[in-house]
C-alpha cells in the first residue's frame, strides 16, 4: 500500500513499484512524494467495441479463420491497461578506428568475367566519426509481454497525462518499476549498442573507440492497450489491441479443421518430396553438382514438412502477429 501525497488517499502499490500513479487523483509521484512531472499519455481513439471489431476484422483476414468468426465470437472480458513506458532522446558520438576486410584479385578467368583464380583477402586499417540522435522506449514494467514492450508508440502524438482520460474508460493505469535514472542508465546502454552496430556495419573489428553519449530529454509516457478475450466454440482466446492507433499487437484465433488438415497433407507431401531429394542427391544420381542442391533443398522440405505437420496436428491455437 502507498498514500498519495497529494490527495491523501491510500492505494495499491507492490514492492516493486517505484514510480507511482494515483488511481483517484492521478498524479505520477515518487515513494517518497515529490511530484513527477514529465508524465505524458497517448490518447484513446478507440473504444472497447471498435477495438473488438478492428480485432474481429484482422483475424478474419488470417490464413484458416473461420468464415462465422466475426459472427460468432463473443467477448467475455475487456480490460484497458495503461503501460507505462520511458523515452529518452540520446545524443551519441562515437569515433572508431577498426580493421575491414579488402581483397586483391588476381588472373581473370577469360571465359567468366568477374571470376578470378586467386583472391588474396587481407583487412585495411579503417577509421571514422559520426553522430547519430535514438529516441529509445524502455517499459516501465518488468514482466511485460514481449509483443507489447515491441509495439510501436507514437510518440509524436504525446499529450500530458489527464486523469480523467484514463478514467473515462475505466483504465487501469500501471506504475512503474523503474525510476527516472534507471530508465537513463538504461537508454544509454541501449544507444551504446546500436552505435556499435552502426560501426560494425563499417568494419570487421574494432579496435579502439570512444563514445560521447548524452542521454538528454527522459519523459514518462503512458499508453493504453486494450486485453480483450472471446470465445469462439468452446475456447476462448486472448488478444491485445492498441487502444490509439488499433494495431493488434498480439491475437490468438481458431483455425478450421480443414485448415489444419490441409496443413497436414501439406507436411506429409514435403517429407516424401524432400525425402527423395536427399535419397537422390547421396547417391542413386551421381552429378556432383547435383549433391549439394539436393540436400540443401531436400532438408528444407523435410524441415517445412515437420513444421507444417506440427502446426497442423497441434490443437493450441494459432498466435500470428502482424
Ligand atoms: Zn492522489
Amino acid at each position: 500500500m502507498a498514500r498519495c501525497a497529494f490527495c491523501d488517499a491510500d492505494f495499491e502499490a507492490g514492492p516493486g513499484d517505484v514510480l507511482l500513479v494515483c488511481p483517484y487523483c492521478g498524479t505520477a509521484q515518487t515513494t517518497e512524494g515529490a511530484k513527477f512531472t514529465d508524465h505524458y499519455m497517448i490518447r484513446v481513439h478507440f473504444d472497447q467495441s471498435e477495438a473488438q471489431t478492428t480485432l474481429l476484422d484482422w483475424v478474419s483476414k488470417q490464413l484458416g479463420a473461420p468464415e462465422d468468426l466475426s459472427a460468432k465470437a463473443r467477448f467475455l472480458q475487456y480490460l484497458q491497461i495503461w503501460y507505462p513506458f520511458w523515452v529518452s532522446r540520446v545524443d551519441a558520438h562515437s569515433e572508431y578506428h577498426g580493421l575491414g576486410r579488402d581483397a586483391n584479385f588476381y588472373d581473370e578467368w577469360p571465359q567468366y568475367r568477374g571470376a578470378y583464380k586467386r583472391i588474396d583477402f587481407f583487412w585495411k586499417p579503417e577509421s571514422g566519426q559520426f553522430t547519430r540522435r535514438h529516441e529509445i522506449k524502455i517499459a516501465g514494467t518488468i514482466g511485460i509481454d514481449e509483443d507489447i514492450r515491441q509495439h510501436p508508440i507514437p510518440t509524436r502524438a504525446k499529450e500530458f497525462f489527464s486523469h480523467a482520460h484514463a478514467e473515462e474508460f475505466d483504465g487501469k493505469v500501471l506504475h512503474s518499476q523503474l525510476t527516472k535514472e534507471q530508465a537513463k542508465d538504461g537508454a544509454e546502454k541501449i544507444a551504446f549498442d546500436k552505435q556499435t552496430a552502426l560501426i560494425m556495419d563499417e568494419v570487421e573489428k574494432i579496435e579502439s573507440r570512444s563514445d560521447n553519449i548524452d542521454v538528454g530529454d527522459t519523459y514518462l509516457i503512458h499508453v493504453p492497450v486494450w486485453e480483450l478475450e472471446y470465445r469462439y466454440g468452446n475456447s476462448k482466446y486472448k488478444a491485445s489491441v492498441a487502444a490509439s492507433t488499433g494495431y493488434v499487437i498480439e491475437s490468438k484465433y481458431p483455425r478450421t479443421l480443414a485448415f489444419r488438415a490441409m496443413g497436414v497433407g501439406f507436411g506429409i507431401l514435403m517429407l516424401i518430396i524432400g525425402g527423395v531429394l536427399i535419397a537422390l542427391a547421396q547417391g542413386l544420381i551421381g552429378a556432383a553438382m547435383y549433391t549439394g542442391f539436393g540436400t540443401v533443398s531436400g532438408g528444407i522440405l523435410v524441415v517445412l514438412g515437420l513444421v507444417l505437420f506440427y502446426k497442423g496436428v497441434s490443437r493450441k491455437e494459432a498466435k500470428e502477429q502482424m
